[in-house]
């Protein structure tokens, strides 16, 4: 008898989770999609970023935050002193909506069984909310006009997690006022990511034995 005594990577168990959502006919926008979006970046990031729903362009190429909007992410990541390829970026429903409308409270339902797995598997510190129908599913009976850019402790599955809701960047592509406070909250971010991984300094009390 052989056992496997590997524990899998997270790469390879998102990479299962992937075929086995592609494989998953009940999925509600699948119909009209093209691809599947699952979701790219880092698989051991401590960061995760969750957005809507695939665009136009996310549903022909199979990633997230590829268009218009994923093009002004990547500029509002460096404000906070992070990089696109230093986090992991997923949305709340993973095939395109038809005409980009927005998700239904079925759908979300439907794709959140997939979306508690990604984040079970990525075990994340943080997590960015980007829009309101990701915000939502940590901090419900919130308006993102109330919380935008500040962070929230939530119990996500059995880790306490920090949520910090965003703007969604299609949003602020829409407005400049909007543009204006995600920028700024961004260029917060860096002060809160700072606290949160600021580097603990141990001193040490004995002297350590030679290991020669
Ligand atoms: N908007 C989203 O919410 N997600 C994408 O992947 C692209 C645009």
């Amino acid at each position: 008898m052989m056992y496997n005594l590997l524990k899998m990577t997270k790469f390879e168990e998102l990479h299962k989770l992937k075929e086995e959502m592609e494989k998953d006919e009940t999925l509600p926008l699948k119909k009209g999609a093209t691809n599947l979006v699952f979701g790219t970046g880092n698989t051991e990031a401590t960061i995760l970023c969750i957005g809507e729903g695939p665009g136009f362009n996310e549903d022909k190429i199979g990633e997230p935050f590829v268009g218009q909007a994923g093009k002004l992410l990547d500029k509002l990541f460096p404000l906070a002193g992070i990089e696109r390829k230093e986090v992991f970026i997923t949305n709340v429903v993973h095939h395109r909506p038809p005409q980009n409308r927005d998700p239904l409270p079925e759908e979300i339902e439907a794709y959140g069984k997939y979306l508690d797995r990604i984040i079970e598997i990525i075990n994340p510190k943080i997590i960015i909310t980007l829009g309101r129908f990701s915000m939502a599913k940590f901090l419900p009976n919130v308006f993102i006009s109330g919380v935008h850019g500040k962070k929230y402790e939530v119990l996500v599955g059995d880790r306490m997690t920090t949520i910090i809701p965003m703007y969604h960047p299609a949003a602020s592509l829409r407005n400049g006022n909007i543009l204006e406070a995600e920028k700024t909250d961004f260029v917060n971010l860096k002060t809160i990511l700072a606290e949160i991984f600021k580097p603990i300094s141990v001193k040490v009390e004995v002297e350590q034995p030679s290991l020669i």
